[in-house]
């Protein structure tokens, strides 16, 4: 089991003002001692305000994506050590939309992932099999590879200092659900791939997780809390969320 954890992945959505009323909302909400910890992911352009409503709250800040590059002529690009200087403490890596729409590549996912590590952030590694790769009866298999391209850059003993979501692409903002079974198979699956050092690693499950459909999948072994999308735009049904995940 590792530690657990609820994110918030705000996407491409709302104005400064609604990410600062958002973020002012979660952060009234007062946590129980041994509450999972919570990470909201708000677009890149909000984060230096949304930092300000959290300063000295537990709820962590995260960003949806980070360069490979430390610094330089990368146009457009932001380093590591600009979302630490920001307040960030995790990052997201290898999100199915920058893979499937950017064109990100496992390669580019591992650079990115030690990019973060190096800058002293915590990467949340997600990884997951479309559609088409799970009825092929590939889905170990492609889940397997992700974080093995990871591993062979930087190395088991990075990896599993990070934060792993497994997230079925097919189940990613279309209402479908891993059942919690099939989320388990795989989680089961990347906990005996990172082997023994492993254990204690947190592994998500995200896909169109919400308040009715949480208990179930939170309650298997290997999955130790949630990567929200949609679900996380809403306080109230982010909170129901959270308040699923088990301490
Ligand atoms: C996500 O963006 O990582 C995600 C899981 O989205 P949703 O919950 O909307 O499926």
């Amino acid at each position: 089991m590792g530690k657990p954890l609820i994110a918030g992945n705000w996407k491409m959505h709302g104005t400064a003002e609604s990410a600062l009323t958002l973020a002012a909302q979660l952060n009234q909400y007062r946590f129980q001692e041994n509450a999972a910890e919570m990470i909201i992911f708000p677009p890149l352009v909000h984060i230096s305000a949304v930092s300000a409503v959290l300063a000295d709250s537990s709820i962590a800040l995260g960003a949806q994506n980070v360069s490979q590059y430390s610094n330089g002529a990368y146009t457009g690009e932001v380093s590591g050590e600009m979302l630490l200087d920001q307040g960030c403490k995790y990052v997201l890596v290898g999100h199915s939309e920058r893979r499937a729409v950017m064109g990100e590549s496992s390669q580019v996912v591992a650079e990115k992932f030690r990019a973060a590590q190096n800058a002293g952030l915590i990467p949340i590694l997600c990884v997951g099999e479309t559609l088409e790769q799970r009825h092929a009866g590939k889905t170990l298999e492609v889940v397997a590879k992700q974080i093995d391209a990871v591993i062979d850059l930087v190395g088991l003993n990075k990896v599993i200092q990070a934060v792993i979501a497994y997230e079925p692409v097919w189940a990613i903002g279309t209402g479908e659900t891993a059942s919690p079974q099939q989320a388990q198979q795989v989680h089961s699956a990347i906990r005996t791939q990172l082997g023994e050092a492993g254990q204690a690693t947190t592994l998500l499950y995200g896909g169109s997780v919400n308040a009715s459909n949480a208990a179930e999948l939170f309650e298997q072994l290997d999955i130790d809390g949630g990567l929200v999308g949609g679900a996380s735009l809403e306080a109230d049904k982010f909170l129901k969320i959270a308040q699923l995940v088990e301490a």
